[in-house]
């Protein structure tokens, strides 16, 4: 392709691509596919000669489209959104166009100036205190980073190099991997599985700390671990606190547990991984309370900012700590400002970097925050429409308490009638969610994804989880009528006919519950 050849076809896939946002209601949000349905759709090996781009071009929408899941889709209500934006693909375009690798100031000083810029924009934004900027002679910053998880693993070896220091200097004859062996890090029983993840990689024990009744971690339990952990001389060290959990988008109580972390010397991480946005409105930041005592913090960008993906906003107050945890000189990476200017490969496992700054910073340009504030807000709004229409009808129940764009529901009664309505949901794949376990209850998580939903979105989403929702309870309350214990069975007249009475109740509900599930699977396979 030359670059004639490449205006002509690049303006036409910029039309095919506003097309494709802007009619993807007429688009099955969850694809009816099967796992290896692209074989035999694709030739197995790679062509010998370039084909046209015309030919390649025809298998968009014959090959790609029909397994794609459509995550702009208004009715994409699974994990939390992944959302783009146009100012932001422009800044993808640019930055694909220029294609530096900014892992020094020197392989490319705009990427790095840039992003300090726009990362000190956006903490302030959200109202980081100022410990967390870039600042003449100050040690804190923002970094642009691939995802949450990876924030999370970053900042758990930085905390683990800063007690493996202390250890360290306080009893030089241990050996670093004694202290590694020792150390525990901590989470609520709520946190993301990337927390796992992380403590697994860097050879640490995770404690998690069970949450109470509004699904938060608070400071005295975990305190009480703390201690515990001492006494067993063990070296508790790491803490991350959720802002928006995955399952309910509950929040951890950050003032106590940062309160708590500063006094006992352990680094505490906040991952905010999607809430993160919302704190662009000041009403949502009663949240963020604590944070001056935290270490880390991380948000993406790239979930509610209409920032797409990859970018993942992090802030780190001391970043000499990454320095310690990343620092690797060959002198083939020194420059003439090295140790003057931030190199970013410091701040990061890999060494090469994306100009990811670029789309953020057309996207603040182009909204304002103003504009921004208005795209949260709306979200909120529709959840809230949202959480009302399932209130109205006492089938459902909202089992925890909603917050900003995530509403968790089921249907009243056992789990497996909410199981087999978020089942057949994504079978009939008019919209798509995902579920949740929320202490043993199964849940259906319903996220707003805006910018393009409109409450005519929502009305219909609504509509189509009734239609199912009255097929399944229909459906249960045949087998349940079929099912029922004959009433002469419920009478006795002694205790111990009354116990071994309800030991044959117990079984005999059993066995209808199970005959209601396989009925349910059986018209679940017919469906398929
Ligand atoms: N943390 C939380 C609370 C999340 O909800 C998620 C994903 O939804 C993650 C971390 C992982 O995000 P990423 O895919 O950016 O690693």
């Amino acid at each position: 392709m030359d670059s004639e050849e490449f205006r002509i076809k690049g303006k036409e896939l910029i039309d095919y691509i506003a097309d494709y946002l802007e009619n993807i209601r007429d688009r099955r949000v969850f694809p009816d596919k099967k796992p290896g349905f692209i074989r035999g759709l694709i030739p197995e090996t790679a062509p010998i000669k370039g084909e046209s781009w015309d030919n390649i071009f025809k298998d968009v929408e014959n090959v790609i489209m029909p397994g794609v899941t459509h995550w702009q889709s208004p009715h994409m209500h699974a994990y939390f959104p992944a959302l783009n934006s146009y100012p932001s693909m422009l800044g993808e375009m640019l930055s694909n166009a220029i294609n530096c690798i900014g892992f020094t100031w020197a392989s490319s000083p705009v990427c790095t100036e840039l992003e300090m810029v726009v990362m000190n924009w956006l903490g302030k934004m959200i109202g980081l205190p100022e410990e967390f900027l870039h600042r003449k002679g100050g040690d804190g910053g923002g970094v642009i980073q691939t995802t949450a998880s990876e924030c999370t693993l970053i900042s758990l070896l930085a905390g683990r190099y800063v007690a493996i220091k202390m250890f360290k200097d306080l009893y030089p004859t241990a050996s670093k991997h004694d202290i590694n062996g020792k150390l525990v890090a901590y989470s609520s029983d709520q946190a993301h599985s990337s927390v796992e993840k992380a403590a697994l990689i860097g050879l640490v024990t995770l404690r998690y700390i069970e949450c109470d009744e509004n699904f938060s971690m608070r400071g005295d339990k975990l305190l009480k671990a703390i201690k515990q952990d001492r006494e067993q001389g063990l070296i508790p060290f790491w803490v991350c606190a959720t802002l928006g959990t995955t399952g309910s988008c509950a929040f951890d109580n950050l003032q106590e547990i940062t309160e708590i972390c500063y006094k006992e010397l352990l680094w505490c991480h906040v991952d905010a991984a999607y809430a993160g946005s919302s704190f662009i409105c000041p009403e949502y930041r009663v949240w963020l309370k604590g944070i001056e005592k935290a270490n880390s913090i991380a948000f993406n960008p790239s979930k509610w900012l209409m920032v797409h993906f990859d970018c993942t906003a992090m802030w780190v107050k001391n970043s000499s700590a990454l320095h310690g945890a990343f620092n690797v000189n060959p002198l083939y990476l020194t420059h003439e400002y090295s140790g003057l200017a931030i190199d970013y490969m410091h701040w990061q496992i890999p060494l090469s970097k994306r100009f990811r700054s670029l789309k953020l910073w057309f996207v603040i340009r182009n909204y304002g925050i103003t504009g921004l504030q208005e795209h949260i807000r709306k979200g909120v709004m529709l959840a809230e429409k949202f959480e009302s229409f399932v209130r109205s009808d006492q089938r459902f129940e909202v089992p925890a308490k909603r917050h900003l764009g995530l509403v968790v529901f089921r249907l009243v009664g056992d789990n497996f009638i909410t199981e087999t309505l978020c089942k057949r949901l994504n079978s009939r794949g008019n919209i798509h969610c995902v579920p949740a376990n929320l202490k043993g209850k199964y849940v259906i998580r319903f996220t707003v994804t805006a910018p393009r939903t409109t409450l005519d979105d929502i009305v219909k989403d609504w509509k189509e989880i009734v239609t199912v929702a009255n097929g399944i309870l229909q459906e249960r309350e045949k087998y349940m009528k079929r099912a029922k214990v004959p009433l002469g069975d419920a009478k006795c007249s002694s205790p111990d006919e009354k116990e071994e009475l309800s030991r044959k109740n117990t079984a005999a509900v059993y066995k209808r519950l199970q005959a209601q599930r396989e009925a349910l699977d059986q018209t679940n396979q017919r469906q398929k």
